[in-house]
This record gives C-alpha cells, sequence and structure tokens, in this order.
C-alpha cells in the first residue's frame, strides 16, 4: 500500500485560479450589465426624443416625458378611422388635438395629449408630491369623437359638420362652433389651414360645407324644392356686431316684441355657386384680420359668425339656416386684473357668452328645459337655432397639446364634457 499521495500543493493553487476567474466573470459581467443597462437607457432616451423631440439636457420635464412615454408603451393605439361610422347624433360634442408647433418644439416643450383610440383622451398633467417626488395626474375623458394631431380638416369635417347638410334641407337649423384656447386651431378648423400666413380657405369647414349644400341642392330630390342660397358673415365684439361683408360696419343688435332677435343691416349675399360663396368666406375671413399687429390679437376676442342661408324662391321665407361660428378664445373669459377696464369687459361679456352657449346646447338635448338664450348677443343671435327638434349641433374642441397650455386644455376638456355628459365608464384597459 502506498501512502497516500500528499494532497497535491498545486489544487488550492488551482482552486484559487478558479476563483479568481470566477471574480474576473462576475466583473466582466457586471461591466457588461451595466453596459446593457446604459445601452437601454440610451435607447430609452432616443425614443423619447424621436417620439417627443426632446433630451434630457436641462430639460425640466424630461422625467414626465419619460414617464408619458412608459404610460404610452402600455397603452393599445386604436385611433378615428376614415371609414368609421358616422354616428347621427342632435348633439356632437368631440376634440382635435393639435401637433407641437416649431416654437413649442425648440423650447423643448412636452407633448402631454394621448389619444388611444377614437373617443378617448388623456392629459397626463404633470404634478409634484409635497416631497418634490414627480408623478402624472393622468385625466381620462371621453367624446363622440377625437381627433388626433395626424388627422386632417377633411377627416374632421366628415365626422361633425358635414352629417348637418342635410338638416338644413328638412327644415331645421344647423351650428358648428370651434370652442378652446386662442392658438389650439379654431380658424385653422373653420376657415383652413394655414401655410405660414397664407389660409387655404378650400380646406376649411365653412368652404366644405358649402361645396356639400350646392351639391344638395342639385340633387333630384332637392331641386324640386326651389330654394335659393345666401350667405352672411359678421363678428360679435363684447355687445356690438360688425358686418365682415360690409368693410366692418357696425349693426345694431335689436329684439321686436316677440323676443325676435334681429341684426339690423347685417348685408346677405346672394351665391349662385360655390365660387361666389368661396370669395365671401376670403373677403370676410381677410376682414377680420386687417389691421391688426398680431394674428390673435383682436380676433381673439369676438366670435366669428358665417351663416349659409337656404329660402324659398321668390319669398323671404326661411327653409334652413347653417350658422358656423368661430368663438372668442375662452382663455379670454378670465381676463381681468391685469388687462384695463375695456378688456375686462370683454372679457366678461367673453364668459358670460360661453356660459349660455353651454347652458343652451345642453336645454337642446333636453326636452322641456330653459334655454337662456337672452344671457348674451351670441345666443340671442343664435336663438332659432336652440329650438325645435329638428335643431342638430356640433361642438368641436380645439386643444394644443403641449405642457405648457395644460391648464386651458383641462378647462377646454371641462366645458366641453358638460356640453354633452357621456358616460366615461367603457375606457379601454390601461
Ligand atoms: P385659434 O384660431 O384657435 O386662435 P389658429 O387656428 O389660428 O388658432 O391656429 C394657430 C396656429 O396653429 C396656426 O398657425 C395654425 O396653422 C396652427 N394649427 C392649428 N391647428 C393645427 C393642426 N391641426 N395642425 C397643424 N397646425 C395647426
Ligand atoms: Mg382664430
Amino acid at each position: 500500500n502506498s501512502p497516500s499521495p500528499p494532497e497535491s500543493p498545486k489544487k488550492p493553487k488551482r482552486e484559487s485560479i478558479f476563483e479568481f476567474k470566477s471574480e474576473a466573470a462576475k466583473k466582466v459581467e457586471l461591466i457588461a450589465k451595466s453596459r446593457d443597462e446604459r445601452r437601454q437607457k440610451l435607447a430609452e432616451e432616443k425614443s423619447i426624443r424621436d417620439q417627443m423631440g426632446i433630451s434630457e439636457h436641462n430639460n425640466p420635464y424630461y422625467e414626465f416625458a419619460r414617464m408619458i412615454n412608459e404610460f404610452k408603451s402600455s397603452l393599445e393605439f386604436h385611433p378615428l378611422k376614415d371609414s368609421d361610422p358616422v354616428i347621427e347624433n342632435q348633439i356632437t360634442v368631440c376634440v382635435r388635438k393639435r401637433p407641437l408647433n416649431t416654437r413649442e418644439k425648440n423650447r423643448n416643450e412636452v407633448d402631454v395629449i394621448t389619444v388611444p383610440t377614437k373617443n378617448q383622451i388623456i392629459v397626463h398633467e404633470p404634478k409634484h408630491k409635497v416631497d418634490l417626488t414627480k408623478y402624472l395626474d393622468n385625466q381620462h375623458f371621453r367624446f363622440d369623437y377625437v381627433f388626433d394631431e395626424t388627422c386632417t380638416n377633411e377627416t374632421v369635417y366628415k365626422f361633425t359638420a358635414q352629417p348637418l347638410v342635410k338638416t338644413i334641407f328638412e327644415g331645421g337649423m344647423a351650428t358648428c362652433f370651434a370652442y378652446g384656447q386662442t392658438g389650439a386651431g379654431k380658424t385653422h378648423t373653420m376657415g383652413g389651414e394655414f401655410k405660414g400666413k397664407q389660409q387655404n380657405f378650400k380646406n376649411g369647414i365653412y368652404a366644405l360645407v358649402a361645396t356639400d349644400v350646392f351639391s344638395f341642392l342639385n340633387q333630384p330630390s332637392y331641386k324640386d324644392k326651389n330654394l335659393v342660397v345666401s350667405a352672411s358673415f359678421f363678428e360679435i365684439y363684447g355687445k356690438v356686431a360688425y358686418d365682415l361683408l360690409a368693410k366692418k360696419q357696425r349693426l345694431r343688435v335689436l329684439e321686436d316684441g316677440k323676443q325676435v332677435v334681429q341684426v339690423v343691416g347685417l348685408t346677405e349675399r346672394m351665391v349662385g355657386k360655390v365660387d361666389d360663396i368661396m370669395d365671401l368666406i376670403r373677403k370676410g375671413s381677410l376682414e377680420r384680420t386687417s389691421g391688426q399687429t398680431s394674428a390673435n390679437s383682436n380676433s381673439s376676442r369676438s366670435h366669428a359668425v358665417f351663416q349659409i342661408i337656404l329660402r324659398k324662391a321668390g319669398g323671404k321665407q326661411l327653409e334652413g339656416k347653417f350658422s358656423l361660428i368661430d368663438l372668442a378664445g375662452n382663455e379670454r373669459g378670465a381676463d381681468n386684473s391685469k388687462s384695463n377696464k375695456q378688456t375686462r369687459l370683454e372679457g366678461a361679456d367673453i364668459n358670460k357668452s360661453l356660459l349660455a352657449l353651454k347652458e343652451c346646447i345642453r336645454a337642446l338635448g333636453k326636452k322641456g328645459k330653459h334655454c337662456p338664450f337672452r344671457e348674451s348677443i351670441l345666443t340671442k343671435i343664435l336663438r332659432d337655432s336652440f329650438i325645435g327638434e329638428k335643431s342638430r349641433t356640433c361642438m368641436i374642441a380645439l386643444i394644443s397639446s403641449s405642457v405648457g397650455s395644460v391648464d386651458h386644455t383641462l378647462n377646454t376638456l371641462r366645458y366641453a364634457d358638460r356640453v354633452k355628459e357621456l358616460v366615461a365608464n367603457d375606457f379601454c384597459e390601461v
């Protein structure tokens, strides 16, 4: 029996080599892990940059952008499609989100609006806890339709004003309102898309309605009715109206014994074809902004009313009327302390008219409910549009997507929500 060999002195050494290697492997692993994490972070940053156009550098909203991005990645998106069915409502309320503009992008603003489906919208309101931890207050709203930043004026038209055109051929009144903060896209939607300072009046809702009115007029079923088309275009500033088809001539708004309100002397121009009406839209729109230092300074404080009127040929008898209204900026209703007396009074008038408008539309949807049309010039003028079962209306609430506008955006959405309260319980899982 040979004695058992002495323990090889190499063994422990080998172990230690092995241990050494394992340490090294661990380090390599760690390095690889941190590299992966770094890569992932960079990829995430890049994706935020690509999707939201912002980078971490000096951006106080970077953390919020990251959270919004994370929130969005958990959603399934089913936006509105042109082929989706158009629902016939007496009152339609919808929202259109405009994209961030170049100025907002240059300022590294964050887009805080998500449109997951054709009728839902989420506002990601940035907030801080008491210990200054950042968090998002995600507020959900539901409307008849929500148009995201990729929608064109034509799509918006298809689901909002277009279904109302037939109303005025069937003895009813139709109204379409653009509501929202100055700069959110009311005039872009109603009057036509802007390319720089040039406006393309052809793709505004005014022109799209006018085009459809003429094609209806030539349909056999309506041709026999012998109808003629006319149009008027005016602006309401405080308690006074100005004729946009007559060099902003000042017009008096009078009420007769039967509570019928008349805008005395308002131009009502007969039109025989689409081109005639296009001329009026162009003329009136340019008149509205003429003589202003900045495109928004004055027009944001007035309601613009464009009306297409159908009458029986030969007589004065009214068959139907489509009123399209580019409302004053809703932030103007809150103009108070800072401004001068004139601006404050105008602000109060705007506020009053927007509140009365909301109640009048609500009353239209509820039989027997009181319509407080006497509260403002706007609602007095539109009174006949808020009565009768045949009257239909639609409101397009315009919002901008940037974080800087989030308070105004929430105000706009809450107002629109009150105009037509839709049950908000069947949200998609988020
Ligand atoms: P408002 O009439 O509500 O004050 P505007 O319609 O004048 O606002 O819009 C302000 C600016 O934003 C315009 O330059 C307009 O072209 C742009 N804009 C508005 N909505 C959109 C949109 N959906 N897509 C692209 N640009 C838009
Ligand atoms: Mg405008």
